[in-house]
């Protein structure tokens, strides 16, 4: 694997999205132009908008119905913003109005089944849908067998995995703490959606509580031994909250007694393997995560829960002309990310649209690119490209944002702007 420079990586990045432009694929606008049929898509999110956008944009003729169950979709990127009292919840929400005047046929429905041979999903109003492909990006679900009563630790130790009203839930407890009180965040083992995100959201808890609750503090109760773009994450921690036992900010990995054994909702607090106990104010529990629950239930997982696709088409190993993209699939060095999802959604929607127009599906290439706020105006990043070579995707550049203070602040701040500009361009493609 290549570190690149910035410079170099935005040309590679570059090219990766050029791949995904048909045109730059080789294959003729005209010969784009014969792809008809029908497309079924389940799932509103960073896989699922963004692979119908494209699939409307590069064939105008195909039929193209995206099933979502809410009315509005809340990403999960920014919503640490939101928890450190940075943002509200209608600066991260997004209308399907857009996805409408694409010429996208929107069905707010929930998908109860799935028929995989005969590519037909059934609703919970009662309507089936049959398509000549289905693409399903569902998500994840999050699996509590550490502990009995799942709703009642929702409602104490919010995951906030999902955006809505866990992130409101989560944010209120940080209001209603007192100064001086402990906050716990609990990561789950990987693979898990956002792998620096429970990193992100201890940083922008942290700037809400030097800001407004100085004498507070987060314990990291980590069940992974090392975690995305860790140095980068510590020194900047360091540098603007202080980091380490009696600091602002203390880090437990596994193998130092991170790993959880068990949860007590009632006494918030968590016990770990080496049988300590942690109790926190606010406890930010994140439960470990397998494929949404309708493509388990469609027999499209594999033992450990998620779906194996063929990772040059994202078609399904168990399901011809179904095509499984984002957080639910195995996609080999790719992280789970709607920069990720995004990426495979472009993809799937080249080797769709390449079909039904009688062609062989383009080479693939993939990016992605993970930002995260140190504070508001301090980010650091992570970003790749991939190919897929031997038979999955294999990560071939990319680089982290060095360590502070190897580079100048000024450095750390313009990559705030760029995660603000990040996230623009991003819902702007998905949701219009
Ligand atoms: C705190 C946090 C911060 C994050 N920050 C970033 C970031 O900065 N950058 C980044 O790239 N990624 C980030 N992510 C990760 C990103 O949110 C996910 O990887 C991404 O949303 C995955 O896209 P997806 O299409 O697979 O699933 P989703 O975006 O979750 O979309 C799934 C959709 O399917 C719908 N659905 C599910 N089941 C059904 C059904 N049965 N019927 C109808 N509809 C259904 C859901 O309602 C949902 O709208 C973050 C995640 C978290 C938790």
């Amino acid at each position: 694997m290549q570190n690149v420079k910035r410079r170099d990586f935005i040309k590679l990045v570059g090219s990766a999205g050029a791949v995904s432009g048909l045109t730059a694929m080789g294959i003729p606008t005209s010969v784009l132009a014969k792809a008809s049929g029908k497309v079924v898509i389940v799932g509103g999110g960073f896989g699922g908008a963004t692979c119908a956008t494209y699939l409307k944009r590069w064939g105008p003729d195909i039929d193209v119905t995206l099933v979502e169950r809410d009315s509005e979709f809340i990403t999960c990127p920014f919503s640490n913003e939101v928890i450190g009292g940075n943002l509200e919840l209608k600066d991260i929400t997004h209308s399907y109005d857009g996805l409408k005047k694409r010429g996208i046929n929107v069905v707010h429905d929930e998908v109860t089944g799935i028929d995989a041979g005969a590519k037909k999903v059934s609703l919970k109003g009662g309507q089936e849908l049959a398509g000549d492909m289905l693409v399903l990006s569902p998500g994840i679900r999050f699996i509590y067998d550490r502990v009995e009563n799942d709703t009642k630790v929702e409602e104490s130790m919010p995951h906030a995995w999902k955006a809505g009203p866990q992130t409101m839930l989560l944010r209120k407890q940080l209001e209603a703490m007192n100064d001086g009180g402990t906050v716990l965040i609990l990561p789950p083992p990987k693979p898990f959606r956002c792998p620096p995100g429970p990193y992100e959201r201890a940083s922008l808890i942290a700037n809400y509580l030097k800001n407004n609750k100085p004498k507070s503090k987060i314990i990291i109760v980590d069940s992974n031994t090392s975690h995305s773009k860790q140095k980068a994450f510590h020194a900047a921690w360091d540098h603007l909250y202080g980091l380490g036992e009696g600091k602002m900010i203390q880090w437990i990995p596994e193998n130092e007694g991170g790993k959880l054994e068990s949860l007590d909702p009632g006494a918030m607090s968590v016990t770990t393997t080496f049988g300590d106990t942690f109790k926190g104010d606010v406890v930010n529990f994140i439960p470990y995560q397998k494929a949404a629950d309708l493509v388990e239930n469609a027999g499209l997982t594999n033992k450990d829960g998620w779906c194996d696709v063929n990772q040059d088409t994202f078609e399904s190993k168990v399901a011809k002309g179904v095509h499984i993209i984002g957080d639910s699939c195995v996609a080999g060095a790719m992280p789970k990310s709607g920069h990720s999802a995004a990426s495979q959604a472009k993809n799937t929607a080249a080797v769709i649209v390449s079909r039904l127009a009688g062609q062989e599906p383009p080479e693939p290439t993939y990016a992605n690119t993970c930002y995260s706020f140190i504070s508001p105006d301090f980010a650091i990043s992570v970003a790749a490209v991939y190919r897929f070579q031997e038979g999955s995707i294999k990560r071939v550049a990319g680089g982290v944002t060095p360590p502070y203070p190897e580079e100048k602040e000024r450095f750390y701040k313009n990559e705030a702007k760029y995660t603000r500009g990040w996230y623009k361009s991003i819902t702007s493609e998905g949701w219009g």
